[in-house]
């Protein structure tokens, strides 16, 4: 939708004329942060030093849209801590003056990676919707936690709204669904087996594992990792995790024994199934699935970006396009995250509040306090309405068809798959002139698994596009490419192939 929003010259740096009132004379470099606000007499001072932020930021985002300008200027980690061209990491005894502060601001802005820029095609989680980073500057400005009514009251009703909304999106009627924001997918997935646990064994929660019989759960190979790793951290161990393997691309129906029955000493108990898997982009078979956890008695959870599942995790800092962290944790069946996680401090959740204390949702997660990430998600949505997601999601899709229709006509590239891309993703192999032509083999293979690595090495040496590689089962290592931000055009994907055939012209 908005792809070529140019900035509008004339408006990069410089101070605006000050305003009346306003000292002209101000010098940032003789000023320190104890002379702004709340400093007495503070606020000219302290108007001063955000508008030349937000001059810097601007000079950002403008840098950002502009396709000419470096993604990264890539530097080792020892040559950023030696300190480069006046900045430096190192932490002071004495205050520094706030002209140096604003040059820290920039400087760190500048060593960074411009992950809004059209040709970032790194992760997910990319573009910089303006709507949203005017949401997070306010939830900055806020400055409150999620835990209670008390702090958060406008923060709490939105995130109420936007669950419902999600909710009713993923399917599930008025009187059931739960949920939570919190921090990213992987732990939005760690709360759907914690609840699953909890919901078949409740005792787990006083007497733990060791109460518990062993239990086995239900996740493909190309499942994300995080689940793994949640297992691991709510005790079951990885090793209870029963890899369902993939036939390429998409997971075999796990052959998942009723709940009463135990294989091996474990007892099932929780399915994750994916809805667009990390690398690949691939949809497990989400009803087949669905139909066995309905007869086994298990707990289905999808990992996405909904269905007849008894957990979802959401992520609109994927394709949403929300500013990060923005991820939520949706459970259809009321009052679990509650029961499961509350343990009713009494400084925080007192019973004997004079609102309706059902709002002090705080006790429903495994953290105290709590980041608003709420804010810049409803006013997103305000600014683009349903509507707008819709199209900007149909764009990232239409993107991938277009980079898949490219590959498929190139003959120094090969894509992993021959079939059209069911997601955003787009996973290809960039054959170097010494390779063309080989018969495949272990051989060719192995020469091959060394070309993604090389180029993205130069790749960030110039810093003019970025993209991800990964070996996969035994595909050896590949370029996977996926489109989130709306800034990106048919242009930078042409740019994207001609640049990784011009890094890898002499491998
Ligand atoms: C990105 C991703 C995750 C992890 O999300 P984070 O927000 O990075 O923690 C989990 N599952 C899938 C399918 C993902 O694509």
């Amino acid at each position: 939708m908005s792809g070529s929003n140019k900035p509008s010259s004339g408006q990069k740096g410089g101070l605006e004329p000050p305003g009346p009132g306003e000292n002209p004379h101000t010098d940032l470099s003789r000023v320190y942060s104890k002379d702004l606000l709340p400093t007495a007499g503070g606020e000219s001072l302290t108007c001063k030093f955000f508008q030349e932020l937000v001059n810097i930021l601007m000079d950002y985002i403008f840098k950002s849209n502009e396709r000419s300008s470096k993604i990264l200027d890539f530097h080792h980690p020892h040559q950023l801590k030696e300190g480069l061209e006046g900045f430096s990491l190192d932490l002071p005894d004495h205050p520094e003056p706030l002209e140096q502060i604003l040059v820290d601001c920039r400087d760190t802005l500048k060593y960074g990676v411009k992950t809004g820029h059209p040709r970032f095609f790194n992760q997910l989680s990319s573009g910089l919707d303006l709507v949203g980073l005017a949401g997070q500057w306010l939830t900055s400005t806020a400055n409150t936690n999620m835990f209670t009514y008390e702090v958060s009251p406008v923060f709490l009703l939105m995130e109420e709204v936007l669950l419902k909304k999600m909710q009713s999106i993923v399917g599930w009627c008025e009187e059931e669904g739960d949920g939570i924001f919190c921090p990213g997918g992987a732990v939005s997935n760690l709360y759907s087996l914690l609840v699953a646990r909890y919901d078949f064994y409740p005792e787990v929660k006083t007497k733990g594992m060791c109460a518990l019989p062993r239990l086995a759960l239900f996740t493909s190979e190309h499942s994300h990792y995080s689940v793994r790793k949640a297992a691991a951290v709510l005790g079951m161990g990885s090793d209870s995790v029963q890899v369902v393997p993939c036939d390429e691309r998409y997971p075999s129906v796990p052959s998942v024994p009723h709940r009463s029955r135990c294989v091996q000493g474990l007892v099932p108990f929780y399915v994750n199934a994916t809805a667009g898997t990390t690398v690949y982009g691939a949809f497990d078979p989400l009803t087949a699935i669905a139909d066995v956890c309905d007869r086994h008695k298990l707990w289905l959870h999808v990992d996405c970006t909904g269905y007849s599942a008894s957990s979802v995790t959401w992520n609109p800092h994927k394709l949403m396009g929300a500013p990060l962290q923005c991820s939520a944790i949706l459970i259809k069946k009321r009052g679990l995250l509650q029961e499961c996680n509350q343990l009713c401090a009494e400084y925080l959740f007192q019973s004997d509040k004079h609102y309706d204390i059902s709002y002090d949702t705080g006790d429903k997660t495994i953290q105290c306090g709590r980041h608003v990430d709420v804010f810049k998600l409803w006013l997103m949505w305000k600014a683009k309405g349903s509507e707008g997601f819709g199209s900007q999601v149909n764009k990232c899709l239409e993107n991938a068809e277009y980079l898949f229709k490219q590959l498929q006509r190139r003959a120094d590239f090969k894509l992993v798959f021959e079939s059209k891309p069911e997601h955003s993703n787009v996973c290809f192999w960039y054959l170097p002139p010494s390779l063309r032509g080989l018969p495949p083999g272990p051989d060719t293979n192995r020469r091959l698994h060394e070309v993604a690595p090389q180029i993205k090495a130069k790749m960030m040496e110039e810093g003019t596009t970025l993209i991800g590689y990964q070996p996969l089962g035994s595909n050896v290592n590949f370029f996977r490419c996926v489109f989130s931000n709306p800034a990106t055009q048919h242009e930078d994907v042409d740019f994207l192939l001609e640049e990784i055939a011009r890094l890898g012209s002499n491998l």
